[in-house]
């Protein structure tokens, strides 16, 4: 049985203070400890997989939030910490969910993954809501709290007891 380690929308946007959708000090505040796992993944040979926003302009989803993550954008890359290394997946996004419209669920059964641990923003929107729909297909979750972050602060709590109690995943 195989893990991988995913990074959920670690981009310039969401991190940077003049990113277009700025998540606030505590979304800068996990990126030393998710470089440590991604490190950590890459030492266990494990794969490592970034999920990114990447918005068409006009995104129906710019109805709810400002424009952000447009493609082919600067705001729409991996934070500069975090580079990806030659060979490991980005998969773009459009929604909350990383499976929505994706090929991640096809991706991680190739790659014979069984268990995800997740990292990233926003622990109430995108890894929520990835971690939902991981669960739905049966795959074991992860969630370390000092690798997530929102810039809600209760909306954050609320949404580790979520996975926790009503997801059954791993929060630790
Ligand atoms: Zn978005």
């Amino acid at each position: 049985m195989g893990q991988a380690l995913l990074v959920v929308d670690m981009l310039t946007d969401f991190l940077e203070p003049g990113g277009r959708l700025f998540c606030g000090e505590a979304a800068r505040t996990i990126i030393p400890r998710v470089a440590e796992l991604v490190k950590a993944a890459r030492l266990a040979g494990e794969p490592v997989i970034f999920i990114a926003d990447s918005h068409l302009p006009g995104d129906a989803e710019f109805a709810m939030f400002p424009p952000h993550c447009i493609q082919e954008t600067p705001g729409a890359g991996v934070v500069e910490e975090l580079r990806p290394q030659a060979g490991e997946r980005i998969i773009a996004k459009r929604r909350f969910s990383g499976f929505y419209g994706t090929d991640l669920d096809l991706t991680l059964r190739e790659l014979g993954v069984e268990e995800l641990v997740l990292t990233g923003v926003c622990t109430n929107i995108c890894i929520l809501y990835t971690a939902a729909d991981a669960r739905m297909r049966m795959y074991r979750v992860t969630v370390p709290r000092d690798a997530v972050a929102s810039f809600d602060r209760a909306a954050h709590d609320w949404a580790l007891r979520q996975l926790e109690t009503v997801l059954g995943a791993a929060v630790t």
